[in-house]
C-alpha cells in the first residue's frame, strides 16, 4: 500500500511495498508516482496521479492493470487500486498494489497449452481453425488472396510399424520444424488430427502457395530421422491445395476443398502437390498435374 499526495509524492508505504518495489525503510519516501508506475509518454512529467492512472477514481473498487518499475528499473505487472480521501483539505490516494507476475505467468502457460499440440508445439487443432477463420474473415472483407494447404505424411502407419511409435513421433515433430523452417512469418500451421497439418497462407494465392508446397516437400524429402537404434527414416508428405474464392462460404469450405485435393495426391502416387481446381474464372486452366492426365488424354496432346 501507498499513499500520495495530489501532487504524486508518496507519503506513506507499508513494508510489502517496500518490498514489493525493492527499495529500504525511508528510502522510498520522496518518490513521486512517476517512478513507479510506468505509463504513457504524454504524462511522462505529470505527477499528478489522476492524469497517470487509466482509472475513473470516482469508481469505488476499480482496478487496473500496470505496469511498475522496481528499483533497479525493471518493469513486472500490477495490479493497481485507488482509494481517493481528503484529510485537512488535502488529497490522498491510497494506491494498493498487487505483484500479478506469478499470475500473468500461469496465464501465459495456461493461453500455451491450450492452443499448442505438446508433441510438435505446432497450433493445436482448434487454434489453427480459430487464426485459420479470422484470416479467412480479412480476405474476404478486403478481397484478398488466402490459401489452404493440408499436409499429410504418407504411409505413416507403415513408419510406425517399422520403428515404432516413438519414432513416428520424431518424424512428426520433425515434420513440424520443417514446416516452421519452410513458411514466412505471415503464414501459420497446425496439427490437425494424427498426421496431418493445416496451413493456412494469408496473401497467397493458389500458384503463390503450390511453389510453397513444393519447396515443403522437398525439404520434407532431405529429412533423415535417426531412431533410438541410429537407423535413418526416411519420410515423404502429400499436399492438398486450395484458395479462397468468390463463393466460399467460410474456412470448412476451403479446408474441405483442399482435404479434396489431398485425396488426390494421395490417389494418384503420394509425395506429390495438388492444387484444387479453379472455378473462380472460366477463363482459368483447370489445374491438372501431368501425372493426373488419362494416356490417352496426353496422346492427344501429343498428336496436336
Ligand atoms: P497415407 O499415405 O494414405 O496417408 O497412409 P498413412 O499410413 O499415412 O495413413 P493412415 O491414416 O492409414 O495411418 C495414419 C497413422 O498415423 C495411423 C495412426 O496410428 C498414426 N498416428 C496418428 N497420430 C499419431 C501420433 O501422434 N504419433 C504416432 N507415432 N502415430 C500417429
Ligand atoms: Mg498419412
Amino acid at each position: 500500500v501507498i499513499v500520495f499526495n495530489n501532487l504524486g509524492e508518496k507519503r506513506a508505504a507499508n513494508k510489502s511495498a517496500e518490498v514489493m518495489l525493492g527499495y529500504e525503510e525511508n528510502e522510498i519516501i520522496n518518490l513521486s508516482i512517476n517512478k513507479i508506475i510506468e505509463h504513457d509518454i504524454e504524462h511522462k512529467n505529470d505527477n499528478n496521479i489522476e492524469n497517470v492512472l487509466p482509472i475513473d477514481l470516482s469508481l469505488l473498487n476499480n482496478s487496473t492493470n500496470l505496469l511498475a518499475r522496481n528499483k533497479n528499473g525493471e518493469f513486472f505487472p500490477v495490479e493497481i487500486s485507488v482509494g481517493k480521501t481528503k484529510i485537512n483539505n488535502e488529497t490522498y490516494y491510497i494506491s494498493t498494489l498487487k505483484d500479478i507476475s506469478a499470475r500473468k505467468k500461469d496465464e501465459a502457460k495456461l493461453q500455451l497449452l491450450a492452443t499448442t499440440d505438446s508433441l510438435t508445439n505446432a497450433l493445436n487443432r482448434r487454434a489453427i481453425l480459430d487464426l485459420g477463420e479470422n484470416a479467412f474473415s480479412l480476405a474476404r472483407r478486403h478481397d484478398r488472396p488466402l490459401s489452404i494447404m493440408m499436409l499429410d505424411a504418407d504411409y505413416f502407419k507403415k513408419i510406425n510399424d517399422n520403428f515404432g511409435h516413438d519414432s513416428g513421433d520424431k518424424v512428426l515433430i520433425a515434420l513440424a520444424k520443417t514446416i516452421e523452417q519452410v513458411l514466412r512469418t505471415s503464414d501459420f500451421y497446425g496439427r490437425f488430427g494424427g498426421e496431418a497439418f493445416l496451413i493456412v497462407l494469408p496473401e497467397t494465392n493458389i500458384f503463390e502457395a503450390e511453389v510453397v508446397a513444393n519447396r515443403l516437400l522437398m525439404k520434407i524429402r532431405e529429412l533423415e530421422i535417426p531412431t533410438l537404434n541410429d537407423e535413418l527414416i526416411k519420410v515423404t508428405a502429400s499436399i492438398g491445395i486450395s484458395e479462397i474464392e468468390d463463393t466460399s462460404a467460410n474456412l470448412m469450405k476451403i479446408i474441405h476443398d483442399a482435404d479434396g485435393a489431398l485425396f488426390e495426391a494421395k490417389e494418384t502416387g503420394r509425395d506429390k502437390t495438388v492444387c484444387k481446381a479453379l472455378r473462380k474464372n472460366p477463363n482459368q486452366i483447370k489445374l491438372v498435374p501431368t501425372s493426373l492426365q488419362s494416356p490417352a488424354l496426353s496422346r492427344t496432346k501429343k498428336a496436336l
